[in-house]
């Protein structure tokens, strides 16, 4: 997969797409990352990329100019049309899903804002998708730019070492995971249940089943009614909600 990212901060980027898993998918040439500075587009002589807002009022608004030209100038002679993301409060949610969805194309552009927000021309004759990180407003789409990039990176097909990690991974499966024991099977006065240590598969299997069920259950039961639920899982349920009245 390539990905590009649309900054007027690359440096910001550096140590995130260098370290670790993303750092190694790289090494690994499962994705590549590029950072693109478009202030090197602006069409002006002092290189400035941001402009006071028609109609007055506080803040900058970042000029279509320079952003148009380093998307279109990565995008020639393409077969196939990139996503081109902005980053924005006002955009789709990003959630599990969308990375999934994300993980599938070959090729992302990321728009990262700055200042008072964007030009609306960026934003409706650009762009494929607006996302947000959730309904708080930071500085800039750095950030959550680099929050998308690695949840949709640790999606690609060789990234994880243990590839069920993905899989049973919180939202991947719908709902909440199971709690995570490992050695020592004491610690202080609390032990691991002893279900994970009896070696016995299929009743583990079911401990994590009903644990993830329970966890969804407290914390976010909303996730629940996309889940098909077995007889005994919605007996699980009902006792429960018996057990709370
Ligand atoms: N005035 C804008 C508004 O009210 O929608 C907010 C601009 S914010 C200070 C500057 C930039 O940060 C945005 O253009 C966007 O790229 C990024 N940003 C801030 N919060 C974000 C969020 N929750 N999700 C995604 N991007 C965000």
């Amino acid at each position: 997969m390539n990905i590009d990212v649309l900054t007027l901060f690359p440096e910001m980027f550096e140590g995130v797409f260098g370290s670790s898993i993303l750092g190694k998918a790289r090494e690994k040439g499962i994705v590549s990352f590029r950072t693109i500075n478009f202030r090197d587009y602006a069409n002006n002589k002092h290189n400035t990329v941001d402009d006071y807002p028609y109609g007055g009022g506080g803040g900058m608004v970042l000029k279509p100019e320079p952003i148009f030209a380093a998307v279109e100038e990565r995008m020639a002679g393409l077969q196939s049309q990139p996503r081109v993301i902005l980053m924005c409060p006002q955009g789709e949610t990003f959630t599990q899903r969308k990375a999934e969805e994300l993980a599938a194309e070959e090729h992302l552009i990321f728009i990262c804002g700055h200042y008072e927000g964007y030009d609306e021309r960026i934003r409706r004759y650009l762009v494929t998708d607006e996302l947000s990180i959730g309904d708080y407003v930071l500085t800039g789409g750095e950030i959550p730019a680099m929050a998308v990039i690695d949840c949709v990176t640790r999606l690609l097909p060789g990234v994880l070492g243990n590839e069920s990690s993905a899989v049973t991974d919180s939202f991947s499966t719908g709902l909440l995971e199971y709690p995570h024991y490992t050695r020592p099977a004491k610690f202080r006065d609390w032990e691991v249940p002893e279900v994970l240590l009896s070696g016995h598969h299929g009743n583990i299997d079911k401990w994590r089943r009903q644990q993830s069920l329970h966890r969804t259950f407290l914390r976010r039961p909303e996730l629940l009614d996309n889940i098909p639920l077995t007889k005994e899982e919605k007996g699980w349920i009902k006792e429960w909600e018996a057990s709370r009245e």
